[in-house]
């Protein structure tokens, strides 16, 4: 697929003929300077914005053959999203931020809560669920920001930079959730991140440049063998995935 903008008279090649298949359970890396077109892929892969030209099918859906309605309706209980500059609601404290994505589905608001204050809590913030977004670190609002991208509990998971305004010790807890999330539950995983050390969570690093894959590699899985999955769990062994779907020109 290729991304086009046009501003201000001028055209601008972001995405410059990607062609990638991401099979279901995979945590995917995706890295690359500042402006290669990290966001603008997560964004059209979430359905957010719509390719110039090429398509984007998730879990066999095609994303531009679905009807504004449809997509929402789709995208709400398929896929979380953490933005990169995270879009919370300032006038709703970080409790009802997470929780909103329940509203939308209509979950009563007692279970809501719970699982708000649950996530949050995960993340270690059982002490700000009463706070105002601006009354948050960054570090904090990014936290909450994942919390909510959790909340319906979606099996497609897009995170850009989630770990950007984190210290280190969030940051490795925070991705070594992701991978739990990815090995025990099969949830898909995409994450844009900066930060090499971050790839030994992960199946596989996809490198963009100018809009283009310029490499697309699996991490072996004895690399990550070690790293805990999760604060609270163990350890545990990685069923070896099939990578014969993955193709990349
Ligand atoms: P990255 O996330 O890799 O830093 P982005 O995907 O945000 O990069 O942006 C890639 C390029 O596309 C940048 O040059 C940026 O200025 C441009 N761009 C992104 N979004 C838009 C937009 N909505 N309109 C015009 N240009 C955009
Ligand atoms: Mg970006």
């Amino acid at each position: 697929m290729h991304k086009v903008y046009h501003v201000g008279g001028e055209t601008q090649h972001v995405l410059n003929g990607v062609d990638l298949t991401i099979p279901a359970g995979q945590f995917t890396a995706i890295m690359g300077s500042s402006g290669s077109g990290k966001s603008t892929l997560l964004n059209l892969l979430s359905g957010l914005d719509i390719p110039t030209s090429g398509t984007i099918a998730v879990g066999g859906r095609t994303l531009d053959a679905m009807s504004s309605d449809e997509l929402a309706a789709f995208r709400a209980k398929t896929i979380g999203l953490v933005f990169q500059s995270y879009y919370l609601v300032p006038t709703l404290n970080a409790m009802e931020n997470v929780a909103l994505p329940g509203v939308f589905v209509g979950m009563p608001k007692e279970d809501r809560d719970a699982r708000a204050l649950a996530l949050l809590t995960r993340l270690g913030l059982a002490d700000r669920v009463g706070h105002r977004i601006n009354e948050l670190s960054g570090g904090q609002r990014q936290r909450v920001a994942i919390a909510r991208a959790l909340f319906n509990d979606p099996p497609l998971i897009m995170a850009d930079e989630p770990t950007g305004a984190l210290d280190e010790e969030n940051g490795r807890r925070v991705v070594g959730w992701l991978r739990s999330l990815a090995v025990k539950q099969g949830k898909t995983v995409v994450m844009v991140t900066h930060e090499e050390k971050l790839t030994r969570y992960v199946d596989r690093v996809i490198h963009l440049t100018d809009g283009r894959i310029v490499s697309d590699q699996l991490v072996s899985h004895t690399r990550s063998a070690g790293i805990p999955l999760d604060s609270a769990n163990a350890p545990a062994a990685r069923p070896s995935r099939p990578n014969s779907s993955i193709r990349q020109q």
